[in-house]
């Protein structure tokens, strides 16, 4: 009996941030003048750029890091917790800007406010030669907007060029230029960002017909409603997602995205892909935390069956 091949192992390259979370659990969040005391203090990393990085090794895919940390406490955390998923990190560079972090304050109704202060991501603004080998080598890049627009337009660009394809999650929302979408493969926002982005509320269908207008293939996450798949010239397909009971859905998205791609580079067909990435979110969404809450392999492939 001819073995079955094994599948070959996808590399996928990402581009973005990397972040300390910094969250503060407070009853009720102070108003301004206001002193609280909060009840418990923990550091997550995070940053989408990261938790995409990590959904996709955790995955199973050989995945490069492109991004910039401080030389601080942070920034060591940071790329530690990318290698132990493992994840290359010879391209997230050390610079002297502090680590990004983001400060949250979560109160006991689960509402929260947050300040995000880029930091090192902010210095993310072009690929070096090493980026764009690690690009051009790659079978996707993942990119999405916590870092500089200059810098994910470069990377988009180089993809192009190379033939890589690009997967760009427009978060967080703001309007985005027209090059930018014109590199972009896959556009992946969840509900909040396609109607950010088409002024369409309450109809992912058609928001998803708008943006096909500018990007060949797109992908809306409905969180416990599923995702919607459109793609030109044929009817937008919904794969339902999971039915579980959620306790966290922080990094539901970047779980989604990271397995995404790692299907689709794998050449599992779009219906397939979007089951296994909807079954790694549900898994996600089960317990607490954001790259923490990440399934590995196995768990996706058995949760997907
Ligand atoms: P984001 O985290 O970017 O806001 P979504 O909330 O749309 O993205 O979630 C991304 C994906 O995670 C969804 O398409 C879905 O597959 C999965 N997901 C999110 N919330 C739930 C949930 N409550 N139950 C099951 N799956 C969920």
């Amino acid at each position: 009996m001819t073995p079955t091949p094994a599948t070959p192992t996808p590399h996928i390259a990402v581009l973005g941030s990397a972040n300390m979370d910094l969250v503060a659990y407070v009853a009720e969040a102070p108003r301004r003048g206001e002193t609280v005391t909060g009840r418990e203090f923990r550091t997550v990393p995070g940053g989408k750029g990261a938790n995409q990085a990590i959904a996709a090794a955790r995955a199973g895919a050989t995945v490069s890091m492109i991004g910039a940390v401080g030389a601080d406490t942070f920034g060591a955390q940071l790329r530690s917790s990318l290698e132990h998923s493992g994840v290359d990190t010879d391209l997230l560079r050390r610079v002297d800007t502090p680590t990004g972090t983001a400060h949250i304050v979560v109160d006991d109704e689960g509402g929260n406010a947050i300040v995000v202060v880029p930091g090192a991501n902010g210095t993310v603004k072009g690929l070096t030669p090493g980026d764009e080998a690690v690009i051009a080598s790659a079978d996707a890049l993942l990119l999405q907007l916590e870092i500089p627009l200059k810098g994910v337009l470069t990377a988009a660009r180089a993809a192009r060029r190379h033939g890589v394809r690009t997967v760009l999650t427009p978060a967080p929302a703001q309007p985005l230029p027209a090059e930018l979408l014109a590199a972009t493969d896959l556009l992946l926002p969840n509900e909040h960002e396609a109607a950010a982005l088409t002024g369409i509320t309450d109809d992912p269908p058609a928001a998803a017909r708008t943006l096909l207008a500018q990007v060949p293939e797109v992908v809306i996450t409905l969180g416990s409603q599923g995702s919607l798949y459109a793609a030109r010239g044929a009817e937008p397909v919904t794969v339902p997602a999971s039915r579980v009971t959620a306790v966290d859905t922080t990094g539901a998205g970047d779980t989604f995205a990271g397995t995404l791609a790692v299907a689709l580079a794998e050449g599992k067909s779009v219906p397939d892909a979007l089951h296994w990435a909807s079954s790694a979110a549900a898994l996600s969404v089960q317990r607490p935390g954001a790259s923490a809450s990440m399934p590995c392999r196995k768990e996706i492939d058995a949760q997907a069956a």
